[in-house]
C-alpha cells in the first residue's frame, strides 16, 4: 500500500531490523580510544584513565558525545544507556544527534556524606536539566556508581528516586573477583545479598556487568525483577574473568541487555561485533553450541534490552504502535552473500553482518543515516575535533 510518507526508502535487497540497544556505556570515552591498552586493571586505571579524565572538561565531553553517537549511528545503534560526567553536554550532543537514550550522572560518594549529599544534588540537578530540556527522546537514570563506591544511603535513595519517578537505576555490579571478596570483607555478604539486605535491590535495578554472581544471587535478582547488562568484550578486555552466567538468567526469566560499556575497555561502540562475541564466549564457555543461538543473541540487542530499560512496550522490535526506531541492512556485500533463504537471515545478521552493512538509520521515524550519508552529525568536523583533543590529551 502507497502511504503517504514525506521520504520513501527503497529496500530491495535490504533488511529491516529494530534498531539495536546499547545498554551500557561512557560515551565521552570514546576519546580515550586506543589510549591505553593491554594493562592490569588497576594500573590501567590508576596509570592512564583516571590522569586522562582529570583533563576532561565540558567542550571535551560534548565532542565526545558527539563522536560516540556518530559511531552508534553508523553502526545500527538506536538506543543507548550512559553514565558519566558532564552530562549536560552529552545531552547537548545526544539531543543534537537525534538518537534515544537514557543519560544518568555517574554518583560516587566513596562513604562519605557530604560527597554523598553533593553527588545527589548533582543528580537531581541534571534529571531537572533533562525535565527542561523537554525532549521525550532522552530520559534520566539515576546511577549510583557501584555498590563498592556509594554509601548504602546513596544506593537506598537512588531505589527510591528511581521508582518515585520509573525510571532505571544505572549501576556496575559484581564486575570482578575482587569486589565480591572486598564485599565479603567490608559487608560480610556478597554484592547482591547486601543489595537485597539494604533495601536497593528494585525492579528498576539495570545491573551492568554482573560476571560474578553465584545461583542464589541470581535467583535474588529474579525475585526483585532486576535486569542485566551484559557486556561481554569489555569482560575479556579486561580479563575480568569468569562469564556472566546467562544461562541461569535466562532461567530465572531476567531480562538480560547487552552493552559495549566505554570506549576506553572495548574499543568500539559496535554491537554487531558485541552481539557476536557475545554469542561465541559462551558457547566456548560452555562447551555448547546451542546454549546462546542466534536468535536469542540478537533479542539480546533489541527486544530483551528494551525489557531491561522498561521500553519494551515503546521500542525494541518493528510493531505498529511502537516507535520507529529501524534500521536497514545492505544485504548487497560480500560478507552477506548468499542469503539461502529468511530461515538463515538472522543468522547472517549475528554472525556475518558488520556494522558497515548498515545503510539506513531511522529513529522517531526521522532519518539520521541514509546510504551510509549522517544526516545529523557534521562527520569531518566532528572526528577533525576528535583528533584535535586527542593530540592535546597527549602533549600533556
Ligand atoms: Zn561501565
Amino acid at each position: 500500500m502507497v502511504g503517504s510518507a514525506e521520504v520513501e526508502i527503497d529496500g530491495h535487497g535490504k533488511v529491516a531490523l529494530p534498531g539495536l540497544i546499547n545498554a551500557h556505556t561512557h560515551l565521552s570515552m570514546v576519546l580515550f580510544r586506543g589510549y591505553a591498552d593491554d594493562m592490569v586493571l588497576q594500573d590501567w586505571l590508576q596509570k592512564k584513565i583516571w590522569p586522562l579524565e582529570a583533563k576532561l572538561n565540558a567542550e571535551a565531553c560534548y565532542q565526545g558525545a558527539l563522536l560516540g553517537s556518530a559511531e552508534m549511528i553508523m553502526s545500527g545503534t538506536t538506543t543507548f544507556m550512559d553514565m558519566y560526567f558532564y552530562m549536560e553536554d552529552v545531552a547537548k550532543a545526544v539531543k543534537e544527534s537525534g538518537l534515544r537514550a537514557f543519560l544518568s550522572y555517574g554518583m560516587i560518594d566513596l562513604y562519605d556524606s557530604t560527597k554523598a549529599k553533593a553527588e545527589r544534588k548533582k543528580s537531581e540537578e541534571f534529571f531537572n536539566f533533562l525535565q527542561k530540556l523537554n525532549t521525550p527522546r532522552i530520559r534520566f537514570a539515576v546511577a549510583p556508581h557501584a555498590p563498592y563506591t556509594c554509601s548504602a544511603e546513596t544506593l537506598i535513595w537512588a531505589k527510591e528516586f528511581a521508582e518515585k519517578n520509573d525510571i532505571p537505576i544505572h549501576i556496575h555490579i559484581a564486575e570482578t573477583r575482587k569486589e565480591q571478596a572486598d564485599s565479603q570483607k567490608q559487608h560480610g555478604a556478597r554484592v547482591i545479598e547486601y543489595l537485597d539486605k539494604i533495601g536497593a535491590l528494585s525492579k528498576k535495578t539495570v545491573g551492568a556487568h554482573c560476571v560474578w554472581l553465584t545461583k542464589s544471587e541470581v535467583s535474588l535478582m529474579a525475585k526483585a525483577g532486576a535486569s542485566v547488562t551484559h557486556c561481554p568484550v569489555s569482560n575479556m578486555k579486561l580479563a575480568s574473568g569468569g562469564v556472566a552466567p546467562l544461562p541461569e538468567m535466562f532461567d530465572a526469566g531476567i531480562a538480560v541487555s547487552l552493552g559495549t560499556d566505554g570506549a576506553a575497555s572495548n574499543n568500539t561502540l559496535d554491537m554487531f561485533e558485541t552481539m557476536k562475541v557475545c554469542a561465541l564466549l559462551h558457547k566456548a564457555h560452555r562447551w555448547d553450541p546451542t546454549v546462546l543461538n542466534a536468535q536469542k543473541t540478537l533479542d539480546l540487542a533489541t527486544i530483551d534490552g528494551a525489557r531491561a530499560l522498561g521500553m519494551e512496550p515503546e521500542i525494541g522490535s518493528i510493531e505498529v504502535g511502537k516507535r520507529a526506531d529501524i534500521i536497514l541492512l545492505n544485504l548487497n556485500r560480500p560478507n552477506m552473500t548468499p542469503i539461502y533463504g529468511p530461515e538463515t537471515v538472522v543468522s547472517d545478521i549475528v554472525y556475518s553482518a558488520a556494522s558497515g552493512n548498515v545503510d539506513t538509520t531511522i529513529v522517531d521515524g526521522n532519518l539520521l543515516m541514509q546510504d551510509r550519508q549522517l544526516k545529523t552529525v557534521d562527520l569531518g568536523k566532528t572526528l577533525s575535533s576528535a583528533q584535535e583533543l586527542a593530540n592535546k590529551f597527549s602533549r600533556g
